[in-house]
This record gives C-alpha cells, sequence and structure tokens, in this order.
C-alpha cells in the first residue's frame, strides 16, 4: 500500500472518553496478567481469586459469607460455591461462631495467605510508573479515578469501596487549605484529594450524600 493509499488517522475533536476507557482496559489487562498469571497458572478463577483479596484486605482477614457477595457484587450462591471450592484447595476455612448469632465466618488458611499476598505485590509493578508522573498529575489522576468508581459503585456496577467520600466522618472542603482542604472528623486531621482513602478500615458509610456532592461539585 503506498502512503497515498494508507487510511488518515481519525483526529476528530471528539472528547476523549472511548480512548480514556481502552486505555483503563489495557491497564486492567496487565493487573490482571501480573496479579493472577501465576495463580490461574494454578487453577484460580477471577472470582476465587477476588475472595482472596477481599479477606486479606479485611483488618481480621475474615468475614461472613454476606459481607464476602456483597464486596465481590455477586451473588450469596455464587459466593457460596466458590467458598467451597477454595475450602477443597485448603486456601481458606470456614468456621462458625455460635456465640456470635451462629454466624459462619470465612478466614485464610496460611497457604491463602500467600496467594493473596502475592496477587497483591502488582502494586509494586505499577506504584514506580504511576511514579514518573509529575505530583499534580497524580492528584489529578487519583481524583478522576474517585470519582469514576463513586459512579461506578451508584450504577451498582461494582462491589462498595470504603473510600472517604462515602464516609460519615468525611467533610469535603473546609479547609483553606488548596493541598489539604478536607476533614477526616476520627482522627481530627485534614488532608487532600491525594490521600482519599479507598480501603479504610474505619470507614463508616453514611446515606447522607452532602459531602459527597460538595466535594464532586468542587472538582468538576
Ligand atoms: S474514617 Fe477513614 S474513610 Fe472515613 S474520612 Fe476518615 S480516613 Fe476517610
Amino acid at each position: 500500500m503506498n502512503v497515498q493509499e494508507a487510511p488518515e488517522p481519525d483526529f476528530t475533536t471528539h472528547p476523549p472518553a472511548p480512548r480514556i476507557a481502552d486505555g483503563l482496559s489495557k491497564i486492567a489487562k496487565v493487573i490482571r496478567q501480573q496479579a493472577w498469571g501465576e495463580a490461574w497458572g494454578r487453577g484460580l478463577t477471577p472470582t476465587q481469586g477476588q475472595v482472596l483479596m477481599s479477606l486479606i484486605h479485611h483488618p481480621e482477614k475474615r468475614k461472613t459469607l454476606p459481607e464476602i457477595a456483597a464486596d465481590l457484587g455477586v451473588s450469596k450462591v455464587t459466593a457460596c460455591l466458590t467458598i467451597q471450592v477454595l475450602a477443597r484447595k485448603r486456601l481458606v476455612r470456614k468456621e462458625r461462631r455460635r456465640r456470635v448469632l451462629d454466624k459462619l465466618y470465612v478466614s485464610l488458611t496460611p497457604k491463602g495467605a500467600a496467594a493473596a499476598a502475592q496477587a497483591s505485590q502488582w502494586t509494586d509493578l505499577l506504584v514506580p510508573i504511576i511514579q514518573t508522573l509529575p505530583p499534580a498529575q497524580q492528584v489529578e489522576l487519583h481524583r478522576a479515578l474517585v470519582r469514576l468508581i463513586v459512579t461506578l459503585q451508584e450504577r451498582k456496577e461494582i462491589a462498595v469501596s470504603q473510600m472517604c467520600v462515602t464516609c460519615t466522618y468525611f467533610r469535603a472542603n473546609v479547609h483553606g487549605n488548596p493541598d489539604a482542604p478536607h476533614h477526616c472528623e476520627l482522627v481530627g486531621k485534614p488532608f487532600g484529594d491525594g490521600q482519599i482513602r479507598l480501603n479504610c478500615a474505619e470507614h463508616k458509610a453514611t446515606t447522607n450524600l452532602v459531602q459527597l456532592e460538595r466535594w464532586r461539585t468542587a472538582t468538576a
């Protein structure tokens, strides 16, 4: 094909949303390969991997079946079947605590904790790459990601994260310092958009979305 016949690249002025979605999908593919490449090689499915990750991120490393189902955004039946397989593989154990309303708890075995810890190391790959961006761009990126995650949660497309912007203790834009305009009532400290947490163990979900809307309006 000569130069004159080559198709012209499409440099239209359309908003870049489709290209951003394409870029995120490429990054997600790398993450999946890095995180679960070896685990998949050992016969783990993505859902089984997500259960292990859900457990390792919990402070007590154990959760009830409904908590795991909600975390993954799957039915209790799917969560139950997945846990049964993981228990057969000796990656999780089930424990029934009669004094706690006879709840069934699922926790990681040492083998499951090792698999989850290995999978969570994908951040080792991404962190230095993200750090090549200027600090202001890193904050912008984090802010954009939080906005996207909140919208996905509102549309019930993903499991709910324990993020500052949906927390009872979050106060948006109450300080004059542009680097740390927000406040956490629990610890009594200011913080900025770059420090908004995605998985805070102290998170307490709120149904009053005034603070979220205040934050979202200010970052629009
Ligand atoms: S308790 Fe955690 S999630 Fe809530 S505002 Fe404070 S740091 Fe954020």
